[in-house]
């Protein structure tokens, strides 16, 4: 965040910025030049994309964090490309942004949210495992810098943004809307045989590959009900799912005189992604507006956690605490790639995950080490299991 009235752009870092998240992070900063100007870039593999952002952008560095090939150029338009996950870090360091939208997948970007927080920088933040594995650990961090985490994901932005209609002490209730999934109407023998392909068909939501798995199982709301209570500290019994097909209403607060605020928006992450950048203020764009009249109707009702048991799991998470979010998480990657891999049925990651659950001994999630150790002995017992 820079102080309103400044007129400097924001210097943003983008990490993951090949990615579904980071790629929409750069359309908004090609939107707004005199905003924002890129100083940090990232990618896990794919130098292709990578460098034609870096000769678009111009950052001062760049960073390939797990390159495949030996023959990376060290410059690409002049500007340095370094290698690694630790170039990542120290790159974080050294170019110190104002905002540092982490658009990485998976337990890999919790390293560079706490770098990020380390560094008193705004983390926008569209990585939800590091909320999921380390919630208080980034949270103490983050309050001995004065760093501030933003959420991107799109219920959460929806959240921040109704929670200044009133005090945290007034909040009655949170309640994050799911769109449900490709598999919303289907039975539970038609879950069981469901396709990798079939699974990546999110109907409202163009998202990478394993989110979009995770959606299809209603895991990625688990995943954000426990990133929810991380950001927001709010009891188990304060946050509820709403299934709600159309994805429009994008999440709502209940407040305890019983007035409930709500945002409502196209399905567009580059709404969120930019409120991240540019809160407390907004920027005029070009996106697609509203229009309720030709929408007609718009739907809710309570999710079913017979055929969607992933989500039940987010709420042992929030009674047990401690490292468990840390299981479910790696539990859950190992088994979607599975999925991915066709190796095992949608329905046995959730069975997986729940097995993990069972079988680890909970720990304090304070310290890091605790943390990684966790997620290691998880996706080891998991992939045991598929083998
Ligand atoms: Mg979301």
């Amino acid at each position: 965040m820079v102080p309103e009235g400044d007129s400097r752009p924001i210097r943003l870092a983008v990490l993951g910025s090949t990615g579904s998240i980071g790629s929409q992070t750069l359309e908004v900063a090609a939107d707004q030049p005199d905003r924002i100007s890129v100083v940090l870039l990232s990618a896990r593999q794919r130098l292709e994309p990578l460098a034609s952002a870096i000769t678009t952008f111009r950052p001062e560095t760049a960073v390939l964090t797990d390159p495949t090939d030996d023959d990376i150029p060290a410059l690409v338009a002049g500007i340095p490309l370094l290698c690694g996950a630790q170039a990542q870090l120290d790159a974080i360091s050294s170019t110190h942004p104002d905002v540092v939208v982490n658009g990485v997948t998976g337990a890999q970007g919790l390293l560079a949210s706490l770098r990020t927080l380390e560094e008193g920088c705004t983390l926008a933040l569209a990585n939800k495992e590091s909320m999921v594995m380390a919630g208080e650990l980034m949270r103490s961090t983050a309050q001995k810098t004065g760093a501030r985490i933003i959420p991107v994901d799109s219920e959460h932005s929806a959240i921040d943004q109704c929670l200044r209609g009133g005090n945290h002490g007034e909040v009655a209730r949170i309640i994050l809307t799911a769109s449900g999934g490709p598999f919303r109407d289907s039975s539970a023998e038609e879950i069981a045989s469901a396709t990798p392909q079939q699974a990546l068909e999110n109907p409202n939501w163009e998202m990478g590959p394993k989110i979009t798995v995770d959606s299809s199982t209603l895991m990625n709301k688990a995943l954000e009900v426990i990133e929810a209570q991380a950001l927001f500290d709010l009891p188990a019994d304060r946050i509820e799912v709403v299934i709600h097909p159309e994805s429009i209403v994008h999440s709502m607060v209940e407040f305890v005189d019983g007035s409930t605020l709500a945002q409502l928006g196209c399905p567009d992450m580059k709404v969120p992604i930019q409120y991240a950048i540019s809160q407390p203020q907004r920027w005029p764009t070009r996106f697609k507006p509203l229009d309720l009249a030709s929408l007609g109707s718009l739907n809710f009702r309570a999710p079913d956690l017979n055929r969607f048991p992933a989500l039940g799991l987010a709420f042992r998470v929030l009674d047990e605490g401690g490292t468990l979010g840390a299981v479910l998480n790696a539990a859950n990657e190992v088994a979607v790639a599975a999925f991915l891999a066709g190796k095992i049925s949608l329905p046995r990651i959730a069975t997986l995950v729940e097995r993990a659950m069972d079988h680890h001994d909970n720990t304090p999630a304070t310290r890091l080490e605790a943390i990684l150790e966790a997620d290691r002995a998880a996706r080891d017992r998991v992939q045991e299991w598929i083998f």
